[in-house]
């Protein structure tokens, strides 16, 4: 048997009662099975509830089968909150349709847990989850140039735009965006937030939009991806 940590990324039913799971690991992305789930034991019966992060026992070759294991942490303050859980969603979505890329999966993993555990005390959730969508552009390789010209370097006058992949000097800058310096500020900010030693500083609601419109804008020009968890969105948050 082998052992799986990680967090349930996607479950979907499979043939009368099975489930199949979708778990994001340390290693990436693992699909695995759990036979007659509607009928086993109750213990078990939570598990494949997204976002959980669960510690498995898994045996099996081509596709692996569910055996034995518990929940870690099940996130219950993310959970029991609408909004809240709408937008990890949007984040589960996210990890899961770039999880097939090659990147540092366990540099996002160990990240996300943080993140959960974090945004799972704090009702100020927003920016947290941001930086998950941030450090994923990052390590797409298509994360933003934001102190300096995309093209040559310059570090003044700059100004942003999605299209060109980040900040331009006026000689480059053909697209510009356009996005008020404070959301900008707290933009870098988030990009380059150090959980171990930071202190976020306070954004206001109208730069929390202006971000979350960039990065919507920035992930649908660069990477063409608009998840459904987005959409709904909409009507939760007013944006
Ligand atoms: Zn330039």
């Amino acid at each position: 048997m082998e052992n799986i940590k990680g967090i349930v990324l996607k479950s979907i039913n499979y043939k009368e009662s099975s489930k199949i799971i979708y778990v994001y690991t340390k290693n990436g992305l693992i699909s695995i099975l759990i036979h007659g789930s509607n009928k086993i034991k109750n213990r078990y019966l939570n598990i494949p509830r997204l976002l959980n992060y669960i510690d498995i026992y898994v045996s099996g070759k081509n596709l692996l089968t569910f055996r034995d294991g518990d929940i870690l942490e099940g996130y219950p303050n993310i959970v029991n909150d609408l909004e809240k859980y709408t937008y990890a969603t949007h984040i589960l979505e996210l990890i899961y349709y770039f999880s097939s890329h090659e990147h540092d999966h366990e540099k996002l993993f160990n990240f996300l847990l943080k993140i959960f555990d974090i945004i799972n005390k704090d009702n100020n959730y927003i920016p947290y989850l941001n930086m998950i969508e941030l450090k994923l552009l990052y390590l797409l390789g298509v994360n933003p140039s934001l102190n300096k010209c995309v093209v040559c370097g310059k570090t003044n006058s700059l100004q942003f735009s999605i299209t060109e992949g980040g900040m331009c000097c006026p000689e480059h800058i053909q697209n510009p965006y356009k996005i008020s310096n404070i959301a900008l500020e707290k933009l870098k900010e988030l990009y380059f937030f150090d959980l171990s030693k930071d202190k976020l500083s306070h954004i206001d609601q109208s730069s929390q939009k202006e971000i979350r419109f960039l990065i919507d804008k920035y992930y649908e020009y660069h990477l063409s991806i608009k998840t459904e968890s987005r959409k709904l969105l909409i009507g939760l948050l007013g944006y």
